[in-house]
């Protein structure tokens, strides 16, 4: 079958056509590519058309598609089962390694899925200090768990409203939306209600509104005022964890939260999740403390072992160096090719993570991303989709890379960036005129 065939079908038995909403390419007018398989950096359709991949599943992969490392480790795994509810030593080896390689955690929990982490840790943040609130920033995504579906207000804390029906509205009132970046706005929160907050949220580095990095001193600022207040420090490293330092971004900057979420990457691209901290706190998690949290799959042996497989490869081989190399020529030749040919733009790269906007700039917060040119940023989608490079088809996504993402596939990718800037700025003229 092909794509359009498949498309047809596929709307016709799963809500929207896909099992997850942004895959859809709705955020581009568009519609989606089936795919057939992954290798490398390259992923192919059932139409038999080549993709350069930057969106890597969303971040998980990042040694790549069909990485040998994964796959070998996977097909080992497969022939002895695939489920046990029952420990394994794998899990053993894989909590050791994330305790060694995050600085904070000295202990963790496996999930699911990020969702999973997010909330399990918020129900810990919850028990642990007494209080029932939380509070998030605009524009930071963890999960689609109710507590953090919340739309940001403008100010400075709004309560939240719910971003779907379906969330309660006592729920979204537990959760207070701060902008991100601005330090002023958390104190002043903390000062009128600092003594109801569990856990501030944060992703340390934004990557779920497009790429936006913490100003200097701004998570710094977040674990003093948090500990000023007893509100736990939460950072959701779904993304950012073994992406934009082997340590994730709390190496990188060299703050510690309290607790630590997990995903994507120690999955190995199968779904997982996990939650850690410090012992004291993660001892409060069932069963050897009373905080509930359970999981029929959780430490499934397929997906350790993809998450040991890449975690391992990280660990030998180093390779952020070349990554970090890597997302920073595709965010400073994107933003040149996109100026060049008469658009705004702005982009910047932290690791293997990279994103522009059709901005000036600076981009500091949802609410400066929300300035950029959404309909320009679509159609140079579809013509960077044409012309074989596949991008997050959403103007609030990032891009990734991974070690199969050498120098050359990068040169290759940029001169389609540059062509597929002058032909939309061209036919932006075009409609102009007509
Ligand atoms: C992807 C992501 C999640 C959710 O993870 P799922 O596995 O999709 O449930 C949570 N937080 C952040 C920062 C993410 O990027």
């Amino acid at each position: 079958m092909n794509n359009a065939e498949l498309w047809e079908r596929a709307q016709r038995w799963i809500p929207g056509g896909v099992n997850s909403p942004v895959r859809s390419f709705q955020a581009v007018g568009s519609t989606p590519f089936f795919v057939e398989h992954g290798s490398g950096p390259y992923l192919t359709d059932v139409d038999g058309r080549r993709y350069t991949d930057y969106v890597l599943s969303w971040g998980p992969l990042i040694l790549g598609h069909s990485h040998p490392a994964v796959t070998e480790a996977l097909a080992e795994q497969l022939h002895a089962g695939t489920s046990y509810g029952a420990p394994t030593e794998a899990e053993v080896e894989l909590a050791e390694r994330m305790v060694r390689l995050v600085p904070s955690v000295e202990m963790v929990r496996m999930v699911n899925s990020g969702t999973e982490a997010t909330m399990s840790a918020l129900r810990l943040a919850r028990a642990a200090t007494g209080r029932d609130m939380v509070a998030k920033f605009s524009g930071c995504y963890h999960g689609h768990a109710d507590a953090f579906l919340v739309a940001a207000g403008s100010g400075v804390a709004t309560l939240g409203l719910p971003d779907s029906p379906g969330v309660p509205a006592a729920t979204a009132a537990q959760t207070a939306v701060l902008p991100f970046n601005d330090l002023s706005a958390v104190e002043e929160l903390l000062a009128q209600r600092g003594s109801e907050i569990a856990a501030i949220f944060v992703e340390p580095v934004v990557g779920n509104s497009g790429l936006i990095p913490p100003l200097p001193g701004f998570l710094e600022g977040l674990r003093t005022l948090t500990s000023q207040h007893g509100v736990l420090l939460v950072f959701d490293e779904v993304m950012t964890g073994f992406r934009v330092a082997l340590g994730g971004a709390q190496e990188r900057y060299g703050v510690m939260p309290d607790l630590t979420t997990l995903g994507k990457v120690i999955g190995g691209g199968l779904p997982v999740g996990a939650f850690g901290g410090a012992a004291e706190l993660m001892k409060r998690v069932a069963p050897s403390g009373s905080v509930y949290q359970a999981g029929t799959l959780s430490g499934n042996p397929l997906a350790t072992a993809a998450g040991i497989a890449q975690l391992k490869y990280l660990e030998e081989n180093d390779p952020f160096d070349a990554l970090a190399a890597a997302a920073a020529r595709l965010a400073d030749g994107l933003v040149d090719a996109l100026r060049t040919a008469g658009f705004p733009a702005t982009g910047r790269s932290v690791g293997s993570m990279w994103g522009i906007f059709f901005h000036e700039g600076p981009v500091d917060s949802f609410e400066d991303a929300q300035q950029a040119d959404t309909e320009a940023f679509s159609r140079f989608h579809a013509a960077a989709l044409e012309r074989g490079v596949f991008l997050a088809p959403s103007p609030y996504e990032v891009g990734f890379v991974s070690t199969a993402h050498t120098p050359e596939v990068v040169d290759e990718t940029l001169a389609v960036f540059r062509e597929a800037a002058l032909a939309v700025s061209g036919s932006t003229e075009e409609s102009q005129h007509n």
